[in-house]
């Protein structure tokens, strides 16, 4: 938290960083005032806070990065967690990946499949929540480990998949399908590492 000394104090005018509880005890004996409320955990702004407060940098986070199967499905997934105990992401990554069937030319080619699992997968990103600023990129190590897991592992339907997909390309007499409400966005503000420096 931070506070301003008040004319009472010996550090009249200045500000400093302190533990809470010490701002609690200053603020009440009339040495200091409150300077706003504290900023938001996450926010560039607590980061810097931690680093003032506890003097040391937080350590540069290491994401760890596997390819889980998932026990009842079989369904593959990219999975990543960040080194830092602070940052609550929890990434999960399966995507929707089954091999096409062309009504003239059959079963598509595997390297095809393959390319489209790995165009897609490629893309992954690891994005902070402990004020770390960069995102991290999937490596295409774990890439080829995923491709390999998905080809391994085809996608098969629950009974309950399989009825939402086919309600969603039924036409009926109109010879519409049903009108998708894609629902509002979501209103937000830009995140930590989206603000300019
Ligand atoms: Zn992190």
């Amino acid at each position: 938290m931070k506070i301003k000394y008040t004319s009472a104090s010996p550090k009249a005018g200045q500000t400093e960083h302190l533990q809470p509880n010490i701002c609690a005890t200053l603020i009440a004996a009339g040495f200091a005032e409150p300077c706003g409320p504290p900023p938001m955990r996450g926010t560039r702004e607590w980061f810097a806070e931690m680093q003032e407060l506890h003097g040391v940098p937080a350590p540069t986070p290491t994401v760890s990065w596997g390819v889980y199967i998932g026990q009842i499905a079989k369904c593959p997934a990219i999975v990543a967690s960040c080194s830092n105990s602070n940052c609550t992401v929890k990434f999960r990554f399966e995507g929707n990946f089954a091999r096409q069937q062309h009504p003239r030319h059959g079963e598509e080619p595997l390297h095809l499949f393959e390319k489209r699992i790995s165009d897609a997968a490629s893309k992954v990103v690891f994005t902070h929540s402990c004020g770390h600023k960069t995102p991290d990129k999937v490596s295409a190590a774990i890439v080829k480990q995923f491709v390999a897991a998905v080809v391994k592992n085809p996608r098969e339907f629950t009974s309950d998949e399989a009825k939402v997909i086919s309600f969603a390309v039924f036409k009926g007499d109109s010879g519409q399908h049903r009108e998708v409400v894609q629902g509002v966005p979501l209103q937000r503000g830009p995140l930590a590492f989206e603000l300019p420096e």
